[in-house]
């Protein structure tokens, strides 16, 4: 074979942590609370739907901006939450999850030389989906441990060239949301100014203690200027299915389909019939966070027993636990070594960073049945650190 080298487009990007550790969970059989996935089933009259889908006909390909029924059923739901009228021709688009809604975001708006500001610790899809770009991340670091956004920091890291502010709440990996005084700030700075945003909202249902999502759905100011970002897979337990949908202002939007239609084109067909059928069914998606709550109050109980201490999680799939009454490793070595040698995986919250921050804290999972999570701290019990 001749050999041939390329010059990366993003050459500082390593595989994502979520599968590195997925893999390294899988090979020494431990129990997986790094990933952000539920180990428990869906509902099955939403499977039975798909079938039923299938067999009625609808296996071509679908409208490429979705199917029409699911994209009304969207904008039902948004009004009903957030009391704000979406057209659901022109600013609703369905895709395949929400990572490729926040790239294709990203795709239909940057070019070389913008800058987008960022919040960290943060996704780890944001980052390259913007170098990829040829535009530069902003990064500000919300510190440890309370992680909340200092927005005069924002105000002066505007320059004429920032093109974009990315939000995400409730927040992969902190836990923590935003609240209306972040939102009401945020719209205020950005006003008169040719910044958009991008909402990052797709644990908007697991949010707990009673507080509410504030999405930017509510907001005016920042509808008007805002690419929002959900996904099914965490709304239905089924991320494997990989089904999202972006919502945007007409002018926005015109240029996602640009991008989308000439990439993924349109989404899975029959998946989409049957989530438009069952979007009625309010408590399925009213009754989440309820639910997720419990399970973080359970699994914090149960860590309590360890020297582990929990930091505040609000809403997600997470909650953040910091391990320096343990050790002073760095986060990634003792991720690792909790993952060999207990047997329970996490994420190191350093990975969250693109220069990592140090604090000794890991990022866990909690959206797991009780004995996943009772499994796994007995074995963090047993261990000897
Ligand atoms: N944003 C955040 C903050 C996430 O945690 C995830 C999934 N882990 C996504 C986006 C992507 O969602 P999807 O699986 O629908 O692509």
């Amino acid at each position: 074979m001749s050999s041939y080298s390329i010059t990366s487009k993003l050459p500082a990007t390593p595989p994502t942590i979520f599968s590195v550790m997925s893999v390294l969970a899988q090979k020494h059989h431990a129990i997986n609370l790094g990933q952000g996935f539920p180990d428990y089933p869906m509902n099955e009259e939403l499977i039975n739907g798909v079938y039923a889908a299938m067999k009625n006909g609808h296996n071509q390909y679908a409208h490429m901006h979705g199917v029409s029924a699911l994209r009304e059923g969207i904008s039902a739901k948004v009004h009903s939450l957030y009391n704000t009228a979406i057209d659901p021709d022109s600013s609703i688009t369905i895709t395949p999850g929400g990572t490729y809604a926040i790239y294709t975001a990203l795709t239909s708006v940057l070019r070389p030389g913008d800058e987008v500001i960022v919040f960290e610790p943060c996704f780890d899809s944001y980052i390259p989906n913007i170098e990829v770009n040829g535009a530069r991340a902003v990064t500000i670091a919300l510190r440890h441990p309370g992680y909340r956004i200092d927005w005069e920091e924002v105000r002066k890291r505007i320059t004429p060239a920032t093109r974009m502010i990315m939000i995400n709440s409730p927040n992969n990996p902190t836990g923590k949301i935003l609240e209306k005084e972040d939102l009401v700030t945020l719209e205020e700075i950005i006003s008169g100014t040719r910044i958009l945003v991008l909402s990052d909202e797709v644990y908007e249902h697991i949010i707990f203690d009673g507080q509410p999502h504030e999405s930017v759905l509510k907001y005016p100011g920042l509808l008007a200027r805002s690419f929002a970002v959900f996904s099914f897979g965490k709304v239905y337990h089924c991320t494997g299915w990989k089904l999202g949908y972006c919502i945007a202002p007409e002018p926005l939007m015109k240029e996602f389909r640009k991008i989308h239609q000439f990439n993924c084109f349109t989404c899975n067909a029959p998946v989409q019939y049957a989530l438009a059928g069952f979007l009625e069914y309010r408590e399925e998606y009213l009754g989440l966070g309820s639910m997720l709550q419990k399970k973080r109050d359970y699994f914090q109980r149960l860590m309590l027993g360890t020297p582990f201490k929990p930091l505040p999680s609000s809403g997600s799939y997470f909650q953040l636990y910091d391990y320096s009454g343990i050790s002073r490793e760095r986060e990634a070595d003792f991720a690792v070594k909790l993952t060999e040698q207990a047997g329970v995986a996490s994420i190191p919250l350093s990975s969250f960073y693109k220069d990592p921050v140090e604090n000794q804290v890991l990022r866990f999972c909690f959206a797991k049945k009780e004995s996943t999570l009772a499994e796994a701290v007995e074995r963090i019990q047993r261990h000897r650190f």
